[in-house]
């Protein structure tokens, strides 16, 4: 059935400009699948017209925006948002592999799976590209419980064999035939997608990194994602494991694990050669700056991504990361570009930042005109959102002389109490 809502409209042209119309009209339908997706979007006066069959929800004083695309986060992690660690390492061995060894139980992970969807929803993310962990039982959870809800997600076993504890340490075949295993049953089912997932380069042997490599070139359609270039010292582990390598991003180029949909969480120390490399792969960075800022890892060079014009998009990557609201990440984002002692600093624009966390990230995860955005075709997942939720963003908002003054009062007052409403688009 064909539903219209009639409110402020958020969305951004081919050229990631933002397009709003401040009384906007949002027409969705069932395509012939019956999955709902936008049929009609601009001006409630030209656009009403084309629809006279249809009564619109009128949504007064509400801004209808795309469902946020969140590019990294880790379901198994929700529980440990927020521990204390002197930075990457001792935080993934005194926290991390300790909580993801519970995922061996189906019935942990079933439970997580539903308090990280709810609260995904909750903060206005519609599609996550999210880590499991290396037992299958907790891919097969999240999967699950996200085909209940219809949502599309992207997750994956974790592989790991080597440079890991007992419990969360895999074993290399074994790894390699679960992957493809999965994939068989979930890629493509519904909304759901497959990502082909290294932890990263050191807690993986060359054997298991050269099988990833043949299961992304055998499942073309398949994501890949794992984590590169974070801090200093995991920067010269790589080296020390891979010398052959160009640099610690050349490891992956090595190992066939560099193409469309292939997804790097930090990608912060960089130099020219693995931005070029970015570049002539397609492959995407999935920027997570308040991770980085909470484990003091660095800070993305955004002035560089946009420089060589490489994919990217922005993450929460949760737990490292400190919330699961794209506000908070948007904000972070700021903080990050601005940061000139280390890097070229640059102000993004608000209406930019708002881009990388929706068309922007669809973009870099390979999903244009299916999700972040709200143009005709995509899906129709969006939320409702309001501008006067506290009562400082209620002067800001009423304030705003323009768009990017509206949306950076929204990126630094807001958060979850913004979002009035998530809106996943129905089959049949
Ligand atoms: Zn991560």
């Amino acid at each position: 059935m064909k539903k219209a809502y009639r409110a402020s409209l958020l969305r951004f042209d081919d050229a990631g400009q933002p397009v709003f119309d401040t009384d906007g009209l949002l027409v969705v339908a069932p395509d012939a699948q019956g999955r709902e997706r936008v049929v009609d979007a601009g001006s409630h006066g030209a656009v009403q017209p084309r629809h006279p069959d249809v009564a619109p929800e009128h949504l007064p004083g509400r801004i209808l925006a795309p469902g946020f695309v969140d590019m990294h986060i880790h379901f198994p992690q929700t529980d440990i948002i927020g521990a204390p660690a002197d930075g990457l390492l001792p935080w993934l061995e005194n926290y991390t592999f300790p909580a993801e060894t519970r995922f061996a139980e189906p019935a942990h992970s079933a439970e997580v799976a539903e308090v990280f969807l709810d609260e995904l929803l909750r903060h206005g993310v519609t599609t996550s590209l999210t880590f499991a962990t290396s037992h299958p039982a907790s891919v097969d959870a999240l999967f699950a419980a996200a085909q209940r809800r219809q949502m599309r997600l992207i997750t994956g076993k974790v592989l790991q064999d080597r440079h890991s504890p007992d419990g969360v340490r895999d074993e290399t075949e074994r790894s390699l035939a679960d992957t493809e295993d999965l994939i068989r049953r979930w890629h493509g089912v519904d909304r759901l997608g497959y990502a082909i997932t290294p932890r990263f380069a050191p807690t993986s042997t060359e054997a298991q990194l050269r099988g990833a490599g043949e299961l992304a070139a055998r499942h073309a359609d398949t994501w890949i994602q794992s984590h590169v270039a974070e801090n200093k010292d995991e920067v010269k582990w790589a080296r020390e494991l891979f010398p052959a390598s160009r640099s610690y991003l050349g490891v992956y180029d090595d190992f066939g694990l560099m193409r469309e949909r292939a997804v790097y969480a930090h990608c912060i120390h960089f130099d020219d050669e693995d931005r070029q490399l970015m570049r002539a792969t397609r492959t995407a960075a999935a920027v997570s700056p308040t991770s980085n800022l909470f484990l003091g890892s660095g800070f993305f060079d955004f002035e560089g991504a946009q420089r060589v014009d490489y994919l990217h998009g922005l993450a929460s990557d949760v737990g490292g990361g400190t919330s699961f609201s794209p506000f908070h990440t948007m904000l972070a984002a700021y903080y990050v570009g601005r940061e000139g002692q280390t890097k070229p600093g640059l102000s993004l624009a608000p209406s930019r930042l708002w881009w990388l966390h929706t068309a922007g990230a669809a973009q870099a995860l390979g999903l244009t005109g299916t999700i972040g955005n709200l143009q005709p075709g995509c899906e129709a997942d969006f939320l409702v959102l309001d501008p006067s939720a506290t009562p400082l963003l209620a002067r800001k908002s009423a304030n705003a002389a323009s768009l990017e003054e509206l949306l950076f009062a929204l990126i630094v007052l807001g958060d979850d109490r913004v979002i009035e409403r998530t809106v996943i688009a129905r089959a049949g």
